[in-house]
């Protein structure tokens, strides 16, 4: 018994640690774009024919299989047919 609540405990502490490690990232002024660049992305992307999902909060690239939301506003990231 001790054993199994052992392993929830590692799995909420894992799943917490990760989601402070995303949010450090997207909110390093280095790592990510300007609310600007995101929205000029995500308008091509918009009217690209790769887009998957385009009406959902959810919208992906059928090229790279990334979601858009995230990939636009990374300052690393890029088009895989270089639109943007
Ligand atoms: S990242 Fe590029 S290929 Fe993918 S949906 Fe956007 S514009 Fe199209």
């Amino acid at each position: 018994m001790e054993f199994y609540l052992f392993g929830i405990f590692l799995l909420l502490f894992g799943g917490y640690s990760l989601f402070l490690y995303i949010k450090q990232i997207l909110n390093d002024k280095n790592r990510v774009v300007s609310a600007k660049i995101k929205m000029y992305r995500l308008k091509i992307c918009a009217d690209c024919e790769h887009i998957r999902l385009k009406n959902t909060m959810y919208k992906r690239c059928h090229k790279c299989g990334c979601f858009l939301s995230a990939k636009s506003k990374l300052l690393n990231q890029k088009c895989p047919i270089d639109k943007w």
